[in-house]
């Protein structure tokens, strides 16, 4: 009774890949809609808008 995870048929919604990362500003795990990089920091959503909205 899940036809809302398995997306058979293709009809709209693509389902988007996910890639397991580590926050690197509150160390939590967290995944991000792109591949994640060496060399460029991930953030979680929250820390993502904290540091967006607020401060340097
Ligand atoms: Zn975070």
């Amino acid at each position: 009774m899940s036809d809302e995870q398995s997306g058979g048929c293709g009809c709209g919604q693509a389902p988007r890949e996910m890639y397991k990362a580590v926050c690197a500003e509150c160390k939590q795990e967290c995944e991000v809609p792109f591949k994640p990089k060496d060399d460029r920091p991930i953030y979680c959503k929250a820390c993502f808008t904290k540091r967006k909205s607020g401060g340097r």
